[in-house]
């Protein structure tokens, strides 16, 4: 049994995080702006290097608003080393894992942080919908894991999801929210179900969105439009997803489809964009074009 004291949020000096994309730099980020010292790690140098170009972009425009000093933007920098080397994350205290939404890829992950890292040591997912349960199958202490469910752009977005696997400690999931009020964020709890709260309800909005234009019902800008000031909401189906990523919509969408059916099935020319390579913003080309 693992001492309560080592959920302690006084006693975490280092936070991990697995994955420097999207998710993972952003996470990175407000970690380290929160004063943690962060070790970020991605499988390869340049996707590192591009998870610091991402960090320091969002650092600029903080700078550029006067949000934050010079001096501030570079302090937030120096705390967060970028590795490949999976040992490096050995002495973190709180692990938050950013990759893939792949289960394979995120079992994989965690039965090394399992063997990595001490026990006690908390173990967190950043899944939009990928069973806390079944990831936590994969280590030899399912207590340890939670899900810190950060939205995108982490550190603009106030929300994160704090998910609660079926094995779960109580004192895990106080961490969790705790953890995450310290990074300036507002919590809410879901249980271990598909797509939690947030994606459950935003992935069939998604994709009803995709269908639309794809069934020629209006241009993407009006149903873009149309969404924004007819539901006011801050941006269309077809804009967010580009936001998202259409690689993480589809494997979300996937993934509800398989647990919840066919009321989730991915749109088709969703599968199509993604198999085309078009993942929205992130690769310059998604139902928009970007610089
Ligand atoms: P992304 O594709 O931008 O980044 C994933 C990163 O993980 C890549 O850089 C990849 O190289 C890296 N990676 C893959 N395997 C790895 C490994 N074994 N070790 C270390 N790094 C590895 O994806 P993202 O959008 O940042 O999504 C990451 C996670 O966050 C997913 O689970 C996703 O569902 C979730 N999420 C995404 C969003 C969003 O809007 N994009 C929002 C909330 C949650």
């Amino acid at each position: 049994m693992v001492s309560a004291m080592v959920y302690d949020l006084d006693s975490i000096a280092t936070v991990g995080v697995v994955g420097a994309g999207t998710m993972g730099s952003g996470i990175a980020q407000v970690s380290a702006m929160a004063g943690y010292d962060v070790v970020m790690r991605d499988v390869e140098d340049d996707l590192v290097e591009s998870g610091f170009e991402t960090i320091e972009r969002s650092l600029d425009r903080l700078v550029e608003s006067d949000r934050l000093s010079d001096e501030q933007a570079g302090a937030v920098t120096d705390r967060i080393a970028g590795t490949t080397d999976a040992a490096d994350l050995a002495d973190c205290d709180v692990v938050v894992e950013a990759v893939v939404e792949e289960m394979e890829v995120k079992q994989n992950i965690f039965a090394d942080l399992d063997d990595r890292t001490a026990a006690g040591t908390v173990l967190a997912t950043n899944t939009s919908t990928l069973s806390i349960t079944t990831i936590a199958s994969a280590t030899e202490r399912p207590e340890d894991v939670v899900g810190i469910h950060f939205m995108n752009p982490a550190p603009v977005m106030r929300g994160v999801e704090v998910v609660v696997g079926e094995k779960t400690a109580d004192a895990v999931v106080d961490f969790a929210h705790a953890f995450a009020e310290d990074l300036g964020k507002t919590t809410w709890e879901s249980d271990d179900k598909p797509g939690f709260v947030t994606n459950r309800i935003l992935m069939p909005w998604l994709n009803e969105g995709i269908r639309a234009f794809d069934e020629g019902v209006a241009t993407k800008e009006d149903i873009d439009t149309g969404m924004r000031l007819g539901t006011n909401v801050p941006m269309g189906p077809l804009e967010l997803a580009d936001h998202i990523g259409l690689d993480v919509v589809l494997h979300a969408s996937e993934t509800l489809h398989e647990e919840l059916g066919d009321r989730y099935k991915p749109a088709y020319l969703l599968k199509r964009k993604v198999e085309a390579g078009d993942l929205g913003k992130k690769t310059g080309e998604g139902f928009y074009e970007y610089e």
